[in-house]
């Protein structure tokens, strides 16, 4: 249900949960969770009571996202992968549309000619979806033990505002421009989600969970808060 207090336009889900709590999503949006029973006016005190603080960070968001643009597909170009960057180098003659050789990325100048940019673009996608499927297998085989989980089937795709989720059975899905940030970054990634097949809220429950396997999640949480919106080609 939209609703608004204090010029703070906001989602509102109710579920069968004990405390609310206002989030700001990737997508710039406001989502208040509240338990079932409570009454609109007391979400409505919630929001403003807090209205400080979700005008500052509204604000911060604009900062973050407001820099978004596609990096041009030109010769020098750096494109990110694993928190490093690589310069974008054609090449005349080329058996694949994209590879990552020699520190350079290099791009087939045919393809792009044959194929166009949005190709280009997608070839950078299906590189992150390759890498991306090898490194998230490898990372949840080797966490998942650390946090007491059976997950199931691990894929790597376009997830949104989304930088990971979970679903039914244990599946794990992961957000191809996560192959962007550094190792670190990603295995805080992966070891929230895992934690999440444990518990499905961020209650303190949870984080404790985060805490045991990553004593130092909260600088990774932080790197992803702050880069996240540049993490795009
Ligand atoms: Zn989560």
């Amino acid at each position: 249900m939209k609703m608004c207090a204090q010029d703070i336009e906001f989602t509102l889900i109710r579920s069968d949960r004990k405390t609310a709590d206002i989030v700001i999503e990737r997508s710039g949006d406001v989502i208040v969770r509240a338990p079932t029973g409570i009454a609109d006016e007391r979400v409505l005190e919630a929001v403003a009571d807090r209205a400080l603080w979700v005008h500052r960070s509204l604000a911060e968001w604009e900062d973050l996202n407001s820099s978004r643009k596609l990096r041009p597909l030109v010769q020098g170009q750096g494109f990110v992968y694993l928190g490093r960057s690589y310069r974008l180098k054609f090449v005349a003659d080329a058996h694949v549309p994209l590879r990552l050789k020699n520190g350079r990325w290099e791009l087939s100048e045919a393809f792009v000619a044959r194929e166009g940019e949005p190709a280009a673009r997608k070839a950078f996608r299906d590189f992150y979806i390759a890498k991306g499927l090898e490194i998230f297998k490898e990372r949840v085989q080797r966490l998942a033990p650390l946090v007491g989980v059976v997950p199931g089937d691990v894929s790597v795709k376009e997830l949104g505002y989304h930088w990971a989720s979970c679903g039914a059975g244990g599946a794990l899905n992961f957000h191809w421009k996560t192959l962007m940030a550094p190792h670190t970054v990603i295995d805080y990634i992966v070891v929230h989600e895992l934690c999440h097949l444990r518990h499905r809220d961020h209650s303190d429950a949870f984080w404790n969970e985060v805490d045991k396997v990553l004593p130092r999640y909260r600088e990774r949480k932080e790197w992803l808060r702050v880069n996240g919106a540049s993490l795009d080609l």
